[in-house]
């Protein structure tokens, strides 16, 4: 295949092509290779990123987590392991009681396991905005994907990586006047605490899962400092 961040894309040819460089791809691709060394070469990720993890480390950052929730055996590398091993010098990133990785232990751990699967240069920046079948009179029934700036490839098979997509507000939520403050109706994923001014404000939060807890945790925090 040809060299994908040199050239244009249109009309690469490949067996697997994954939207989405999270985890879940990261993960993917790992298993992958694992199974079939032979995958390598055909098989691309495409991120608007142009690169892994990008939207995983954003959120952790905007949201100021010092820890996954997700003990140290959930992780990319296919050796259960890999995580514990690599902690080995850094024990301290393990947090009780259920030795949770540290978010900088679990960055550098990811890194690790993409130079260790030589994965950097697999993921291309662009966004897909389209898929449809493609036939030709050799190959009947492929995929083919559109990229927002025009691009596309032709793929056997696409895995959507994609998590939640774009946050899905409720319908009593988007009902609001146009003319009210943007920045006072807010979804999670819109939220960054870094640089956040909260003195004197009072914040409702919807839900109580997990995310709540981190963002009602952090905007204490905010007031505090
Ligand atoms: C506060 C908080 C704490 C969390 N803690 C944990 C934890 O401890 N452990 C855990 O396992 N999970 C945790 N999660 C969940 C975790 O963030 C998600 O489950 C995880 O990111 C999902 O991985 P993913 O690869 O599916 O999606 P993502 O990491 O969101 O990656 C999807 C990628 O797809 C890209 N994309 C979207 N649309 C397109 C398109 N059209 N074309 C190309 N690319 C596209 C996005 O830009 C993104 O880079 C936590 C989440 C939150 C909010």
């Amino acid at each position: 295949m040809r060299d994908l961040k040199m050239t244009t894309l249109n009309g690469t040819n490949v067996d697997i092509a994954i939207v989405g460089a999270g985890p879940q791809a990261l993960t993917l691709v790992t298993h992958l290779l694992k199974k079939k060394q032979s995958m390598r070469s055909r098989f691309v990720v495409i991120d608007p990123a142009g690169d892994w993890l990008h939207q995983w480390n954003h959120q952790f950052a905007a949201l100021e987590i010092p820890h996954l929730r997700s003990p140290a055996v959930h992780h990319p590398d296919p050796n259960p392991h890999a995580l514990r091993a690599f902690a080995e010098e850094q024990p301290d990133e393990l947090f009780p009681p259920y030795d949770l990785p540290g978010t900088q232990l679990f960055r550098e751990f990811c890194q690790d396991v993409i130079r260790r699967w030589g994965l950097q240069e697999r993921v291309i920046s662009g966004r897909v905005q389209q898929l449809e079948v493609f036939s030709s009179k050799r190959k009947p029934q492929q995929l083919r994907l559109e990229l927002a700036d025009g691009q596309w490839l032709v793929a056997k098979q696409v895995v959507l990586a994609i998590a939640g997509g774009t946050p899905n507000l409720p319908e009593w939520a988007r009902t609001l006047p146009l003319t009210y403050p943007s920045d006072r109706l807010l979804h999670s994923h819109q939220i960054d605490l870094r640089g956040l001014q909260l003195a004197g404000e009072r914040v409702l939060i919807v839900g109580s899962g997990l995310t709540s807890g981190h963002l009602a945790l952090g905007a204490i925090a905010v007031v505090q400092t």
